[in-house]
């Protein structure tokens, strides 16, 4: 062990308490924040409660180029892979895949599944997760929140019901014209896991936030902890690395250059999602009707209910061509008008 000097050790206890402190209200998520909040004073999460609940959601401008739209634009989340009870301390670790990088765990999770240990690889599923800058809409003078959700149990059911109740051109999530969005959450139990179900969406009207709100929100896609390949190796399968200074892996300095990540819908099930994958660049058959059910390929993906036993590696695929699709149609649209200065009316 290369040795410390004392103002090394010092700085980095100053670091670690920062760091705690910045944590102290969200010690229940596992031994490693999935943020990276040292750089705050104080930071608090959106915790919801039962019942009724109201959020007015706030964008951020994208710092990562692994995000859907460039750097510049805003965004009004993050979409998070999440691999849990990793390690020792049974972390929550963020799969590097989310920012277009190779993981070590999705990798022994195909492993598992070609030596037909189809039970291992389930355990391994990272889950996707959304995170969002809210700030609690009957407490407008509030704090911007961090929120973070179950893309299936929560965005979804939020879109989902956008989509059947608003206006195409209504954005939510525009601070001078977006809605509040009002829901309900249930409790639930699932095994031993207590967790909340979020249902009957509704949209309010509500007073404009003014524009520069932005500058305000956290930059979420530039917060979040991935680890190296190596040290997430190390972390599981319990290799102990040489001691750092800091106990808290930094987020990735420089621009990501692979390929984005990508954006998976989830399977209508309570369980973890299939891996995403790198973009593929030979995918077989890709333009053909492979779906085992004679449904749309690439069209339906996730919306029939057999898409729920699918097979993987069928449903990866084509999950991977809807999304080929979508981002077709995106970069359309993006033609046409920017994100950011796109005002929107309401009805
Ligand atoms: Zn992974």
């Amino acid at each position: 062990m290369k040795r410390k000097s004392l103002k090394e050790r010092k700085e980095a206890l100053k670091k670690r308490q920062k760091e705690e402190t910045a944590n102290r209200n969200n010690k229940n998520q596992g031994f490693k924040p999935i943020l990276d909040l040292s750089g705050y004073d104080e930071v608090e999460f959106f915790k919801p409660v039962k019942g009724d609940n109201r959020l007015d959601f706030i964008p951020f401008t994208i710092t990562k180029d692994w995000m859907p739209y460039e750097p510049g634009f805003d965004d009004y989340k993050v979409d998070v892979w999440v691999h849990r009870n990793v390690g020792p301390n049974n972390d929550r670790v963020i799969c590097p895949k989310t920012i277009g990088k190779a993981c070590p765990i999705c990798e022994e999770r195909k492993n598992m599944r070609d030596q037909g240990d189809d039970d291992g690889a389930k355990e391994l599923r990272p889950s996707l997760k959304c995170l969002y800058n809210v700030i609690n809409a009957d407490d407008r003078d509030g704090p911007i929140l961090i929120f973070e959700a179950s893309q299936f149990l929560f965005e979804k059911e939020m879109l989902d019901e956008a989509y059947s109740v608003l206006e195409d051109d209504v954005s939510i999530f525009d601070p001078e014209t977006g809605l509040t969005v009002k829901f309900r959450a249930t409790p639930e139990k699932w095994g031993k896991a207590d967790y909340f179900k979020f249902k009957s969406f509704k949209f309010e009207e509500r007073e404009p936030y003014d524009d520069s709100i932005i500058e305000e929100a956290y930059p979420l896609d530039s917060l979040l902890v991935v680890m190296d390949y190596e040290s997430l190796s190390n972390l599981f399968y319990g290799i102990p690395e040489s001691p750092e200074p800091t106990l808290l892996p930094k987020p990735e300095p420089e621009p990501e250059k692979e390929k984005p990540a990508r954006r998976r819908r989830t399977r209508p099930t309570s369980e973890p999602k299939p891996e995403p994958k790198p973009e593929p660049e030979s995918e077989p058959m890709a333009n053909e009707n492979q779906c085992p059910s004679g449904y749309e390929w690439g069209v339906d993906c996730n919306e029939k209910n057999e898409c729920q036993d699918c097979p993987d590696d069928i449903f990866t695929r084509c999950a991977d061509e809807q999304d080929r699709i979508k981002k077709a149609e995106k970069e359309k649209a993006k033609e046409k008008e920017s994100p950011r200065r796109g005002r929107r009316r309401r009805v």
